[in-house]
């Protein structure tokens, strides 16, 4: 199996070249035969034009393999012109498609900035139960920002560019094309080209440009093919003679050209990798609405839960290939979740492995739709021009972020997405200053620390009701007595030590307190071995930071939940959640902090540690702990910050960091480790068992799966992570995919 690397190093950034890699860096001066000086007569409002063309199917390894892979004509690159714009301009070794994997869903999250979840056209078939709005009505694609923003936009086909619309509703580019597929390239870029020759009022200043290939040859024979290496060649002459004639006209260095694709391709021979639905559930075929394929999605026509549960019950855990899921417990980096388009039953699918029903008619050789985790889903990302930087390999990142990007680059106001502001700033010669929006203004510090409990006055002792028996339920411990003293000193080394890049910014969840600095129901609690943000008012803990050092686990199982002395027990209301638990069977209780990482028995056991989740998932938690472990020795120092969500479904969620410079062992922190050297991984994990899947899932597999970015948590919790960061910083942090780390484990499937 093809594996990439998580950096493609370039050939023109490696010593020891080869004759054909030299040849391939000498053939790429064709991109400097153009002078700068020519092109601020020919922008428009000093703006460079951009030309926006996508691929179909470009799967991000065919742009390694051919690079170096000669076609049958001696000493040419079947990829040779998109390999010289990546190598002179900016280049990232993939970049990640939404899920589903597919062309109109991605095409659109590319113009709107929306996951399909969001933007609505979760396939290229839509299911609507004619209440919904027309699919196009999500959504604003960067041609209609760009046109309702006074500019002109045109696109040489894009899915999505060419519904009907009325004049007034000024939502079609200015200049479009009814989609034709028989339309030649060769027609569609020479008149990209005569666009470019129009007066500087009339020309475009966003263009799109969409091929159909390598995606329908990679289709037909398979993307590990030489029909798919002729049709790279054919789209790769096509970009070479758009790029002579912007060379012609002397402006090739004065046009901002991104090349992207929309996901991957896969093998997927015919007759092969299948699994046969009507096998586990007879009568599918006359009692659900089934959309087969690598994305399967499965619509009872009796939409009621027995009906749902007796198909998902039939097919869950049945073959090794398939997985069954309520569309609820999918994971949310898949913003799969939120359209009513989306059937409730959703089968996910080994990479090559379709479910059918039956035979199926399918005689191709390739696919795609899967997880887009997989590495052969990856699309490419290559972008050249004056506003981007030269020979620069960025992280990977997220389709919709590109949405912002584009807007910045043609001046428009980007409409409302999913993307993040300023996050692919960093491939621009001459960022814009990133201002920091008025209605999200930092607080000076953030509102958890507004009212920092005072450990140092007095000794605090907890009242009698609150020691519980752990080990045997319903049974009081003697009493005790702890005091919890720390010195300000102490107390300001602890906060430095578990939370190295700072603390979350916790908003409040009413709307209504607007007045976040001040919010008095959040207060930070100062341990030993961690720190908790604790919210007074819900009695629960919001958070907990800690910083574990490779330490053998230790053996502080035997304990009581101790009532926190350093809170009001009517805060807390701790001897009525101690009892509640006691009493409810179904409910376990578990260490927010893990008590293996404890160093002091108080600490662990405290009830601000306390954290409730159903008793069928406690050893998730338990797994993520030694995973944590794990990862700790073998990595250093981790910094985790972790807590419960209430966005449904429940989840705990992590942020795990660590330094990735060798030899830093010990404490670390923004200022020691650079920012690139930071590697971070997240996890949203469901507190709730999967309905069907439980069965036959390990919990590394469950931990794995339910891996998310930053951006995803900051969006489920509401919380602002590492707000003290420089916004350069935070925004690299924010931009990362969840293939961009395997800290704590590997997300990537096979
Ligand atoms: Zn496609």
């Amino acid at each position: 199996m093809w594996c990439m690397s998580a950096s493609i190093p370039s050939p023109a950034m490696e010593n020891g070249k080869t004759t054909e890699q030299h040849q391939a860096q000498e053939s790429c001066s064709f991109l400097q035969e153009s002078s700068h000086e020519e092109c601020p007569s020919f922008w428009a409002q000093g703006q460079p034009p951009v030309i926006l063309i996508s691929l179909d199917g470009f799967r991000a390894e065919y742009l390694s393999r051919f690079a170096l892979e000669n076609t049958e004509h001696r000493g040419e690159f079947a990829a040779a012109t998109i390999r010289c714009l990546a190598e002179r301009g900016v280049s990232s070794p993939y970049m990640m498609p939404s899920y589903p994997t597919i062309t109109f869903p991605n095409h659109y999250a590319i113009v709107t900035g929306l996951y399909p979840e969001s933007h609505g056209i979760i396939g290229n078939h839509i299911y609507t139960d004619g209440t919904d709005p027309k699919w196009w009505q999500n959504g604003e694609p960067v041609w209609t920002t760009v046109r309702r923003q006074g500019k002109i936009s045109a696109t040489y086909f894009w899915p999505g560019s060419d519904v009907k619309f009325t004049e007034e509703e000024q939502r079609s580019p200015n200049y479009f094309f009814r989609y034709n597929k028989t339309t030649s390239f060769r027609q569609r870029v020479d008149q990209v080209l005569e666009w470019m020759d129009l007066p500087a009022d009339k020309r475009p200043a966003l263009t799109t440009l969409y091929f159909e290939e390598p995606d329908s040859t990679g289709h037909k024979a398979g993307p590990n093919t030489a029909n798919v290496t002729e049709k790279v060649t054919i789209v790769d002459r096509q970009i070479r003679r758009l790029i002579d004639g912007l060379i012609a006209r002397n402006i090739a260095n004065c046009v901002n050209l991104i090349i992207v694709s929309d996901h991957g391709m896969a093998d997927s021979p015919p007759g092969k990798q299948l699994v046969d639905l009507e096998k586990y559930v007879p009568d599918i075929q006359q009692s659900t609405l089934t959309f087969l394929g690598p994305v399967t999605s499965i619509r009872p026509l009796n939409e009621t839960q027995e009906e749902e549960d007796r198909i998902g019950e039939a097919l869950s855990c049945k073959d090794p290939h398939m997985r069954v899921f309520n569309k609820w417990e999918l994971p949310y980096r898949m913003h799969s979740v939120r359209s009513r388009r989306i059937p409730n039953l959703m089968l996910d699918m080994d990479l090559g492995w379709r479910a059918v029903i039956k035979k199926e008619a399918w005689s191709g050789g390739g696919a795609h739709g899967w997880d887009n985790v997989y590495l052969d889903m990856q699309a490419i990302f290559v972008a050249h021009g004056p506003s981007f930087k030269n020979q620069e390999v960025v992280r990977p990142f997220e389709n919709i972020q590109l949405y912002n990007l584009i807007c910045h680059l043609v001046n428009v106001t980007p409409a409302e997405n999913n993307g993040t502001w300023g996050a692919l700033h960093h491939l621009l010669i001459d960022p814009p200053t990133l201002l920091v929006d008025t209605d999200q203004e930092f607080p000076d510090m953030p509102p958890i620390l507004r009212k920092l409990v005072d450990t140092r006055e007095e000794t605090h002792k907890p009242s009698a009701c609150a020691y519980v028996n752990h080990q045997e339920t319903g049974k009081t411990s003697p009493a005790m007595e702890i005091e919890m003293k720390m010195t300000e000193e102490r107390e300001n080394e602890l906060f430095i030590a578990h939370a190295p890049l700072g603390i979350p910014l916790v908003f409040p969840t009413e709307p209504s307190q607007s007045n976040v600095s001040n919010d008095p129901n959040h207060v930070l609690l100062v341990n030993e071995d961690y720190l908790t943000g604790f919210d007074v008012e819900l009695g629960i803990p919001l958070w907990t930071a800690y910083t574990i050092s490779g330490n053998a686990t230790n053996n502080i199982n035997d304990g009581y939940w101790i009532e926190d002395p350093r809170l009001d027990q009517n805060h807390t209301g701790s001897c009525q959640r101690l009892s509640n638990i006691v009493r409810r069977n179904e409910v376990a209780y578990t260490h927010l902090f893990p008590k293996e990482f404890a160093t002091q028995k108080v600490d662990a056991w405290l009830d601000t540690n306390l954290l409730e989740v159903p008793s069928g998932i406690s050893h998730f938690v338990e797994t993520m702990t030694d995973l944590l472990a794990e990862a700790s020795i073998s990595r250093g120092p981790l910094n985790v910050i972790s807590g419960p969500t209430r966005h449904r479904p429940a989840s705990i969620f992590y942020v795990v960091t660590a330094c990735k410079v060798d030899g830093t062992v010990g404490e670390w922190n923004h200022t020691t480790c650079p920012a690139e050297y930071r590697d971070l991984q997240a996890f949203l994990l469901p507190i709730g068992r999967w309905k069907y899947q439980s069965a036959c899932t390990s919990d590394r597999n469950f931990i794995a799966y339910n891996v998310a970015s930053l951006k995803d948590v900051e969006q489920v919790t509401g919380f602002q992570f590492f707000p003290d960061l420089p916004m350069e910083d935070k925004l690299s942090l924010l931009s990362r995919t969840t293939l961009g780390s395997a800290l704590v484990l590997d997300p990537k499937r096979y």
